[in-house]
């Protein structure tokens, strides 16, 4: 008996084709392709590309974070408010391009940068103008009690 390596048929032994399937029994059955698995596309990214990408998720999230810092910071003042709204805006964008285009995350990461350090700056510039105008109003009110109490 000769068992078709195709079908698994009992054939006579003098069969030359399988009478289930009709295929050649002399000739074996070849091994089933193995199959290439599904390229993945993290795969196919270089690890220097995963490496910018990461660096350019990481930065955006600094520029993130201290983004909000700064938007925190001069939340009393309207232009700093502003600059770190926009660097929070920018830096969200970096991070969710960081996988798909990292060219594109990491100027996102620069401009939420630069508004950084725009937004800080004028945070505190702004805090220590306002703690002049305190002090100064405090001191011109306490020159003008000493002042009132030497007339009075
Ligand atoms: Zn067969």
């Amino acid at each position: 008996m000769i068992q078709c390596s195709w079908c698994g048929a009992s054939n006579p032994d003098e069969s030359r084709f399988c009478s289930a399937c009709g295929k050649d029994v002399t000739v074996p059955k070849p091994e089933p392709k193995v199959v290439e698995p599904q390229v993945v596309i993290d795969q196919a990214v270089s690890p220097q590309d995963k490496e910018l990408a990461e660096k350019a998720k990481t930065q955006n999230v600094i520029w993130l974070v201290l983004n909000i810092i700064s938007s925190l910071m001069g939340c009393c003042f309207v232009l700093p408010l502003v600059f770190g709204i926009i660097g929070i805006v920018f830096s969200s964008q970096g991070l969710s391009l960081s996988k798909t285009n990292v060219l594109a995350s990491k100027a996102k990461a620069k401009t939420a940068m630069i508004m950084f350090i725009v937004g800080i700056s004028i945070a505190v510039l702004s805090w220590i103008i306002y703690l002049i105008v305190i002090v100064l109003v405090g001191s011109a009110g306490f020159l003008d009690s000493l002042s009132s109490g030497y007339y009075y």
